[in-house]
């Protein structure tokens, strides 16, 4: 059984003290939630204040992840954090190849893998984001651009890491747009993504993978995309600002 992931990810929001007035409102209101993993990726300057008030607040089973990390432990690299220093932080997760990275800051399959490699390697568990854009959708190239993204993330990996890996599909044409895949095209291509992990490590590990579903989550469309049998949770963005709103994501109710 795959147990649900439901995950925020904050993008370049909130101050430390938004995001601890945040960690203090979200906790009460999923003391009932039932078994499901949670995570929450801030900014990189209030990793520490989030963690820090999740420990306070007795849910340091929370995860708290990076929205990317760097594949080098240190050196020369103006700008760039480390798999080290983000769980000095107080991260057990980082995300690796999120579509606003790939477009805006041109990250190639291959810098995703090296990242999701090193974040693996450090013992972080690690969200590998892959997904279509409208265009490459349009022109009917979603499945090859889609094994693509997921075999080249998962190059030079070794089976017992599969226990830090998840996946989120997100079609860059859902994401911050208020346009949800449907529950039929979300399903199709969890399958599909599960079916390209089968061909290159097997069965039993395309079947234990989680995969999320991120684009355009929200409150009102939460419950059909979780009603999926091949969707393990969701990848919020804006629906996960608001601490009453993503707290009802992550009480979702299942089919
Ligand atoms: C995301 O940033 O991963 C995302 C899915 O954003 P949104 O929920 O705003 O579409």
């Amino acid at each position: 059984m795959r147990k649900p992931l439901i995950a925020a990810n904050w993008k370049m929001h909130k101050t430390i003290p938004e995001a601890v007035d945040y960690v203090k409102r979200f906790v009460p209101a999923v003391r009932n939630a039932a078994d499901v993993d949670i995570l929450i990726a801030p900014p990189f300057t209030a990793i520490s204040a989030v963690a820090g008030a999740l420990r306070t607040a007795q849910r340091a089973d929370i995860f708290v992840a990076a929205q990317d990390v760097f594949y080098e432990e240190k050196g020369a690299y103006t700008g760039e954090v480390s798999t080290g220093m983000i769980k000095d932080a107080g991260c057990s997760f980082a995300i690796a190849g999120h579509s606003e990275r790939r477009q805006y800051f041109h990250e190639t399959d291959s810098l995703v893998n090296k990242k999701a490699r090193a974040a693996v390697r450090a013992g972080l568990g690690v969200i590998i984001c892959v997904g279509e854009t409208l265009e490459e959708r349009n022109t009917g190239r979603t499945f090859d651009v889609v094994k693509r993204q997921v075999s080249e993330a998962l190059l030079e990996f070794e089976e017992a890491d599969f226990g830090n890996i998840v996946f989120a599909y997100e079609p860059v044409w859902a994401i911050g747009t208020g346009v949800t895949a449907t529950p039929d095209q979300a399903e199709e291509a969890h399958v599909f993504i599960r079916s390209v992990i089968k061909e290159i490590y097997g069965g039993e590990i395309a079947g234990d993978v989680r995969i999320l579903y991120g684009g355009s989550v929200k409150p009102e469309n939460v419950d059909e995309i979780m009603a999926c049998p091949d969707v393990d949770g969701a990848l919020v963005g804006g629906a996960s600002l608001d601490p009453e709103s993503f707290s009802r994501l992550v009480m979702f109710k299942k089919g």
